[in-house]
């Protein structure tokens, strides 16, 4: 494996070698995939860009809508008190990353442009509507969480782009987070399932305003589960009606078998674990109020 590392020092240098390397270069961020992936032979970039000297892409602005930087860490979302309350899915999704080691330097750019089917965080940013923002010589383009992932490893990203933050609206009041992973053991495990889920109720509490179901492992992408999200809207959240979601959710989504877990214990796992999580937002809306 041979290559030529670059250490741009601001975006803009980043997005110039990114322009001129094209297909040919790959950023690195915390280096937690791409260079497994090179060690494996997955990729082979004849350029490797370090982002470590790129100064600005690792903050956290949170007045009124919530900005992440694409090089923010996974422990740094852990500890940011912004997300202490109705974000708190955020923390309970960055807070299962790998280990301390891993969590320490990997990034949620990284976690979002290597779009795993099974990454952790992205199913959170999935639930909260987040759009992201990417830089290249044509200047600067926001897409949709949603529509930038586009296949397991794939993304709308043009080749060279830089990817320079995410994004997302502050939750109104009477809204919660919640996320559930199973993975086959405590630490150091991707998820064979994980679910974000984000409920809004109405201003009496007594019925749902909005919720956004998201689910991990279980599809090529990250996955919406809009038919379960839609059988929630405007009704009172009854046990019976989170368990009616959980199983519209089992139906949506398109798990295969591996060496993790068969499809029908996944389709059986996302049927339990979505009226968790809801039940689990149902709580804390609760608790807040
Ligand atoms: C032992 C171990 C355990 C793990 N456990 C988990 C887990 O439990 N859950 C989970 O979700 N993930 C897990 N991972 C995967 C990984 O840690 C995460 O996906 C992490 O967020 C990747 O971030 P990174 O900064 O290391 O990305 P990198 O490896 O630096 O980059 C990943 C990809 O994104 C591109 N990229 C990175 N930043 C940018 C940018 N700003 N603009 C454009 N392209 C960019 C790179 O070119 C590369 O293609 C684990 C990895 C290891 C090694």
């Amino acid at each position: 494996m041979s290559f030529e590392c670059h250490e741009p020092s601001s975006v803009t240098d980043a997005v110039a070698l990114g322009a001129r390397f094209g297909e040919e270069g790959r950023f690195l961020a915390g280096g937690t995939d791409l260079i497994i992936q090179m060690r494996r032979g997955k990729v082979g970039p004849r350029h490797v860009m370090s982002l470590h000297r790129v100064s600005g892409l690792d903050r956290i602005e949170a007045d009124g809508a919530v900005r992440l930087g694409a090089l923010v860490t996974h422990r740094t979302i852990e500890r940011c008190p912004a997300f202490q309350g109705p974000l708190q899915a955020l923390v309970e999704s960055a807070a299962v990353v790998g280990g301390h080691q891993i969590r320490n330097v990997a990034t949620v750019g990284g976690n979002i442009v290597n779009a795993s089917p099974a990454a952790d965080v992205v199913p959170v940013l999935l639930a909260l509507d987040a759009t992201v923002t990417c830089l290249g010589p044509d200047g600067e383009r926001t897409l949709t969480l949603d529509g930038f992932l586009t296949g397991p490893g794939q993304t709308a990203r043009r080749p060279g782009e830089l990817l320079t933050s995410v994004r997302f609206d502050q939750l109104p009041p009477g809204s919660a987070t919640a996320f559930v992973k199973a993975g086959r053991r405590k630490a150091m495990e991707i998820s064979v399932v994980c679910v974000a889920v984000r409920l809004t109720l109405d201003a009496a509490h007594a019925r749902c305003q909005e919720a956004r179901i998201a689910l991990g492992a279980v599809a090529p992408t990250t996955l919406r589960a809009r038919a379960a999200e839609r059988a929630l809207e405007g009704q009172p959240l009854t046990d019976e009606v989170l368990r009616r979601a959980g199983r519209l959710a089992a139906g949506e989504c398109g798990p295969i078998d591996d060496v993790r877990a068969s499809a029908r214990y996944r389709r059986l796992l996302v049927e339990t674990l979505v009226p968790r999580a809801l039940r689990r937002s149902l709580e804390r809306i609760g608790r807040a109020a």
